[in-house]
């Protein structure tokens, strides 16, 4: 497989700890020769977001996915359509951005419950609402299951599988869907059922986004403790072949969250590292 160079990858500015200003971090990620950037809601909300969308364009960079929704299931009905406003807005400012989608974490169990099928049905209501939003403004929603661990705080939808039966149960076969899956190798490297069910989304057209970093043994913390790729056990460039092969022709996205280690180096060692690490270990 050819080695991936910067230009064929996006950084989610997660990656660089948010040590610094969004502005900052557009300007080192270009100069680092990057693509793309996946910003968050934490460092675009309450800015003046035009600008901060022109100086990502005037950078040469594109926006691959804007991090992320509100949680969307509630213990209550009222709830649940304040959750869905919420990511009405932040798909606004996607739009704003030219984010090729929001990428949609759709929670977990609401406070106080038990009812795993009642938290997916609320974040199958919620992502059908927010479809047609998405479509008006142009901005794709992009399903990102999370790894079963995640399942009663952050997202009931944890396989690959149930997020493309997810995407068909509310958009039906379309030509050109606007829903779609992220594959974040760290979520879906152990699932038995990867390589068909990539094969499926490729089928589907439903790859939207391609996340990498790596799952280190022993892992410190599930959610903070994400590896550079290639210092643990994700067989990356397998995935990356399946995805490819699958027709997958967007940018591919370091996505790093490492508070005790790559989180306090300079941002500029992050990104030499992770343009090093694409070419060799992706
Ligand atoms: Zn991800």
């Amino acid at each position: 497989m050819m080695a991936l160079n910067s230009g064929q990858c996006a950084v989610n500015t997660a990656t660089l700890g948010f040590q610094c200003p969004i502005e900052q971090s557009i300007d080192a990620i270009a100069a680092a020769g990057f693509g793309g950037i996946a910003p968050w809601r934490r460092e675009v909300e309450g800015q003046d977001v035009p600008v901060i969308a022109k100086r990502i364009r005037d950078a040469g960079l594109k926006v691959t996915g804007y991090c992320r929704s509100t949680y969307l299931p509630s213990p209550t009905r009222g709830g649940l359509l304040a959750n869905i406003e919420s990511n009405r807005r932040a798909l606004e400012d996607a739009a704003i951005l030219g984010a090729q989608s929001l990428v949609m974490v759709v929670g977990g169990l609401p406070a106080g419950s038990k009812d795993i099928a009642g938290a997916r049905s609320q974040a199958a209501d919620g992502v059908a609402q927010l479809l047609e939003h998405g479509k008006r403004l142009g901005v794709k929603i992009a399903l990102e299951p999370l790894h079963p661990v995640y399942t009663a705080e952050r997202s009931c939808v944890t396989l690959l599988s149930e997020a493309l039966d997810m995407c068909h149960h509310i958009e039906g076969s379309v030509p050109e869907p606007w829903l779609g899956v992220c594959v974040d190798v760290y979520h879906v490297w152990w699932d038995p059922n990867l390589a068909r069910d990539i094969a499926r989304a490729g089928r589907e057209k439903r790859i939207t986004g391609f996340h990498v970093c790596d799952w280190l043994v022993p892992t410190q913390d599930v959610l903070n403790d994400r590896g550079m790729m290639g210092d643990g056990v994700i067989d990356i460039p397998s995935i990356r072949a399946q995805v490819e092969k699958a027709g997958y022709k967007g940018l591919t996205e370091v996505e790093i969250f490492s508070a005790q280690n790559w989180w306090m180096k300079p941002v500029d060692e992050i990104l030499r590292t992770c343009v090093e690490r694409l070419a060799s270990s992706v």
